[in-house]
């Protein structure tokens, strides 16, 4: 498509979601489902990571959450809402303790109460009444003026609207956390992250009538300015709150020790999973009113509380059951579905065993207490369980030995290392097993394979489903005007649906190779054979051969691939996919590689970026004038081409072992190009 008609498609996309939103957000009246609305995000964001020359300040890549909120008016609060400072660890908690003591000049000796609190990732809110009356609500805002969110936090049924208590006081500024349980959370499907997420969401909307929509609930446990509050511990305040008929949190204790603070962290990190609220830890206050006073404050917290935060990376769940998920390979893998915890800022409610031989190692069971891990891009896994927590009748897990299919599973043999897999798999090397043919469409159109715009696993499952796909072929012979009577699609994205499809109707050979998802034949394996055998006529020829001699002179192709594209041939359907693929696609050949080309013989390494071309462009320049490429500087290296910003190391062993270093021009050069 030329430049001119992609920003054309871009802003009418970005319109019609503007549009959306007003509808959604200012009329409160969504136009369109939810899928249809991320559809469209999604096409949007798609074209901007495709053609970097579009940018719209308008894009909705550029905003975060909701609209900033021109709705509500700013209040100052009397007394600042403050953050508080964190601990992490028993040390940090010792830490703590002994600057209180330091400050306030008390012996080694001094017993100091806490109340300890758990701290409910929700959203804080400030409640003012006068004479018994709610009057004013308050967001925290900065800390020191918030949002009047009045009529928004009068409809939540657990703050009072009016309080009668004698000893009341006259006037005060209740403080408390607003929240979403998460059992309404799940009810609001993908609309929203977390529940904290969805706890602001509502809270922030213009028409009260939507805040009433999604339940919130309200937690109180301090106060802000008061008049007339006649109470002199934290504990005592609490109790008071009960009274006045506000919630309060049932874990709330009064605790001395660090010793003892520790074991509460403890208990209560093992309950939080079956809490139907989120906390990310547990707030310790000093009891005493008047050693509160005489602490007061650092620049934007108090100095007589801190919170103790679980950890970010993993928390104590309940494995509820285990589901058997197969992949595209056929492994069956094993997934605790968890009650679930927020860990690091994210619901997590799946985590995997990995596999058969993990479960029987560990003994894991459904009932379990376990210890779940999310750390960084890995999949949320279990790493450990408590057996204490384990009742006497739980039974151990029975791994099943079929299939969903009905396929027998096997665990292959490693000649290598002369042990049985630890993964059990699904036999199926074509098409029968309904959940891998699944997996393997997935694969098919992935970033990497076919790369098709808009056609995500979400599609697939869809499609799947829907009986429109079975089979990669399936693809490129999509009946559309069925999806365009689908709930969520429209012309416009079936239009987008046909256009990214039918681009990708000219494929080159490795990537055709690559898609069809032969276990152990990864991109660089692919390419190896593209490179090798040239054209799809000569890749489908190998399904003719009783042996395949020529696989094997490919450096990088050894036995293991060999025995898995034997299998892959030895089945029907998948020679009945392939040739029915050859007759739709235009399957490129791939480049010849000069054997005698001006870089025969000599090896090269990139460091840095160059100019006007990537990486994997400079690689093929390279390997089309028969040169080649190697990973790391050795002795094996002739050149080294450094771009702009290199690995000043690589640049130093290059010098070290006497390799010659060229710029990009240099290199060029020797191709006879100029840049
Ligand atoms: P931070 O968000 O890390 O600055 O921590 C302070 C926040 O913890 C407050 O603004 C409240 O939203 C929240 N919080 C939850 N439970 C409590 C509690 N029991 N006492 C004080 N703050 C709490």
């Amino acid at each position: 498509m030329e430049k001119k008609k992609i920003e054309d498609l871009y802003n009418k996309k970005i319109k019609l979601l503007n549009q959306f939103n007003k509808f959604y957000y200012d009329l409160s009246k969504p136009k369109v489902s939810d899928q249809e609305y991320d559809k469209l995000m999604n096409e949007i964001v798609l074209l901007e990571k495709k053609y970097k020359f579009l940018k719209s300040t308008n894009s909705p890549s550029q905003k975060v959450g909701f609209k900033p909120s021109k709705n509500f008016k700013k209040l100052p609060h009397k007394v600042p809402m403050l953050s508080l400072s964190n601990a992490f660890s028993e040390e940090d908690l010792k830490n703590f303790e002994k600057k209180i003591i330091n400050y306030l000049d008390k012996k080694d000796e001094f017993e100091i109460f806490y109340s300890a609190e758990s701290k409910i990732d929700g959203i804080s809110a400030s409640i003012i009444y006068k004479n018994g009356k709610f009057i004013t609500g308050l967001s925290r805002g900065d800390g020191k003026e918030g949002e009047d969110i009045t009529e928004n936090l009068k409809t939540i049924k657990d703050i009072p609207d009016e309080i009668n208590s004698k000893n009341f006081p006259k006037e005060i500024d209740i403080r408390g956390e607003v929240f979403i349980k998460n059992s309404e959370f799940k009810k609001l499907s993908n609309k929203f992250a977390n529940p904290r997420n969805a706890a602001s969401g509502s809270l922030r909307q213009k028409d009260p009538n939507e805040t009433k929509k999604i339940p919130l609930n309200f937690i109180a446990y301090t106060y802000g300015y008061e008049k007339g509050l006649e109470v002199e511990t934290q504990h005592e305040f609490l109790e008071m709150l009960k009274y006045w008929g506000f919630k309060t949190n049932h874990m709330n204790k009064t605790i001395k020790g660090v010793k003892n603070l520790m074991r509460n962290y403890n208990d209560i990190e093992k309950q939080r999973n079956e809490l139907d609220f989120d906390i990310d830890g547990i707030v310790y206050k000093i009891n005493d009113f008047k050693l509160q006073k005489r602490l007061g404050n650092v620049a934007n917290a108090p100095r007589w509380a801190v919170a103790h935060k679980f950890s970010a990376n993993s928390g104590v769940s309940k494995i509820l059951n285990i589901d058997i998920q197969i992949g595209r390979t056929g492994a069956l893998t094993p997934v605790a579905k968890i009650q679930p915890i927020n860990i690091g800022g994210v619901l997590v409610s799946n985590a995997t065993l990995h596999n058969e031989e993990e479960i029987i190692r560990k003994d894991i069971r459904i009932g379990d207490t376990v210890i779940v891990e999310r750390a960084g891009d890995v999949i949320p896994h279990v790493v450990s369980i408590d057996i204490k927590k384990r009742k006497p009748n739980s039974k151990k897990f029975i791994f099943p030995k079929k299939c969903p299919c009905g396929f027998e599973t096997i665990k292959e043999y490693n000649k290598v290392t002369k042990k049985f897999d630890a993964v059990r798999r699904c036999p199926d090397r074509g098409f029968e097993c309904d959940r891998m043919a699944k997996e393997r469409l997935k694969h098919f159109v992935s970033k990497e394979a076919f790369n098709i715009d808009g056609f995500g696993k979400k599609i697939v499952e869809n499609f799947w489903n829907l009986n429109l796909i079975r089979l990669p072929q399936d693809i490129f012979k999509l009946d559309y005007s069925k999806i365009e009577a689908l709930d969520g699609w429209g012309a416009q994205s079936v239009a987008n649906l046909k256009y990214s499809i039918n681009l990708r109707k000219t494929i080159s050979l490795e990537k055709f190779i690559y898609a069809l998802g032969i276990r152990h034949i990864g991109l660089e394996n692919a390419k190896l054979i593209a490179k090798n055998i040239k054209s799809s006529k000569n890749f489908l020829l190998l399904s003719k051969k009783s042996n395949f001699d020529d696989l094997l002179n490919i450096d990088g192709i050894g036995e293991t691939q060999m025995k898995s594209i034997k299998d892959f041939f030895l089945n029907n359907t998948n020679i009945k996919v392939m040739n029915e693929l050859e007759k739709i696609l235009e399957i490129k050949n791939a480049k010849n590689q000069k054997a005698d080309g001006i870089l025969t013989n000599k090896t090269f390494m990139l460091t840095g970026k160059l100019e006007g071309m990537s990486r994997a462009e400079a690689k093929s320049l390279i390997e089309e004038n028969s040169g080649s490429i190697v990973s790391n500087v050795s002795k094996k290296l002739n050149f080294l081409i450094i771009g702009d910003k290199p690995t000043k190391r690589k640049i130093d062993s290059a010098k070290e072992m006497n390799i010659k270093i060229l710029t990009q021009a240099e290199w060029l050069k020797m191709l006879n190009k100029t840049a």
